[in-house]
């Protein structure tokens, strides 16, 4: 967390120079109606937010054919994340059994976070060859403990942007035991291409109570800053959840710009349209220079670079772009947000300059 408070320091407006792929954020910025929602929403900003909550809870249950008492709001979803951990881990304790973490590795690191600061132990599985979910060990690792085991799946995963199809993940969570239970963390699902992967929300629908799907406004909707998240899930696994969540989270101004980006139809295309763009022009350079690549399912890509990552991050900089960190075990793979597309075609040229000197 704390080089990104560094970046920011640095400044992080338009007209630095500095092209941010680094954190997965949408160059594209917010859809313009939900700027305008936010103008519109300054003069009740004296009012808790609790009619702007439940109307964006009423928005996003209609959106996924759910109750209204199947979501729950976060502050970016990082906070669901927090809130389903912490829900899990006492409910475990309050039976006395123990808990465990099991996550892919790489991945996002939220969750694995959040149950060290439980004092609960992480199991990590490395990703196969191809950078999937290693679903068989995954098991085997909950089969060796007795107790809980809380699985974090996020999908697609980042850094690698690869997806787990739903066949071989609904087949697993289908006829899971009970003391196993799924985070599965949608981030990116808006960008998904491949046609394997299904929305965890399914197996809601069918009502399965081993489950609980993350999304976040941050990523497709441009709005990171504002902070709006959400998870799906059964009832009754929202009830207990909610326990954890800060009361009256989601302020106005981020429910205001999320009820606006669910309705702006033009901007989603946009969005996809341009990160679809972008991810050409990357992935065309990648293939010219003999770079591989993992499948591109979010706004990102994880691509072979040949070298360290730590030096080629500086070499980046050093031109002006910020390209993701290393995600151990992967050595000489490095992540990239795609950006806007003129701002990937000036990746592309600092990356050819790099394959000239050798470094790539
Ligand atoms: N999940 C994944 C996979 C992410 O990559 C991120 C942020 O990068 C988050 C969750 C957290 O996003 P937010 O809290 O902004 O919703």
């Amino acid at each position: 967390i704390a080089p990104r408070l560094i970046a920011k320091k640095k400044g992080r407006g338009s007209g630095s120079g500095i092209l941010h792929l680094n954190f997965n954020e949408n160059s594209l910025g917010m859809s313009e109606k939900a700027k305008q929602a936010i103008i519109n929403s300054i003069g009740i900003g004296s009012r808790y937010p609790d009619e702007h909550r439940s109307e964006l809870i009423r928005q996003l249950a209609e959106k996924y054919n759910l109750e209204d008492n199947f979501v729950s709001l976060g502050n970016g979803s990082s906070e669901n994340i927090r809130g389903i951990i912490q829900s899990q881990v006492f409910k475990a304790r309050q039976a006395k059994q123990t808990v465990q973490l099991v996550v892919p590795d790489p991945t996002f690191n939220y969750a694995e976070l959040y149950a060290q600061a439980m004092n609960v132990p992480v199991t990590k599985v490395p990703l196969t060859k191809d950078f999937r979910f290693d679903l068989a060990k995954l098991q085997e690792t909950a089969e060796q403990f007795s107790g809980v085991s809380i699985f974090y799946l996020c999908n697609p995963n980042n850094p690698t942007s690869t997806v787990t199809p739903a066949k071989e993940l609904f087949r697993w969570i289908k006829k899971a035991p009970e003391n196993y239970f799924f985070l599965l963390d949608e981030a990116y699902a808006e960008y998904v291409q491949d046609p394997a992967f299904e929305s965890g929300v399914k197996l809601i629908k069918q009502g399965f109570k081993n489950v609980a799907v993350t999304r976040t406004f941050s990523k497709f909707y441009a709005m990171a800053g504002y902070r709006v998240g959400y998870m799906l899930a059964n009832s009754d696994v929202v009830e207990e959840v909610d326990k954890f969540m800060s009361i009256d989270n989601i302020n106005i101004a981020g429910a205001v710009a999320a009820l606006a980006s669910l309705k702006d139809k033009t901007f989603s295309q946009l969005s996809l349209q341009s990160n679809e763009a972008s991810r050409k022009i990357v992935q065309n350079a990648l293939r010219e220079l003999g770079l591989k690549f993992a499948p591109s399912n979010g706004n990102f890509i994880f691509h072979e670079i040949k070298g360290d990552v730590q030096t080629y991050q500086e070499r980046m900089k050093e031109n002006g772009i910020l390209v993701g960190r290393e995600f151990l075990p992967i050595q000489s793979w490095s992540r990239l947000t795609l950006g806007m597309p003129e701002e990937m075609q000036r990746f592309v040229k600092v990356l050819k300059e790099f394959r000239q000197n050798g470094w790539v």
